[in-house]
């Protein structure tokens, strides 16, 4: 008993591939892509403080 790790039963699957940014970061339930905020925002997300160059 207690053997094996519960991560691997289910199987819910919460994330879908996003179709603007490929990654796999689309909520199922939100439909908000978590990496580049499509389905929230019409524009690619940025913000000012985040950008890197
Ligand atoms: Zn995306």
């Amino acid at each position: 008993m207690g053997k094996g790790t519960p991560s691997s039963a289910g199987g819910k699957i919460v994330h879908f591939r996003c179709r603007r940014c490929g990654k796999h970061s689309f909520h199922r339930q939100k439909r908000v892509c978590s990496s580049c905020g499509f389905g929230r925002t019409t524009t690619l997300r940025h913000y000012d403080w985040a950008k890197r160059h």
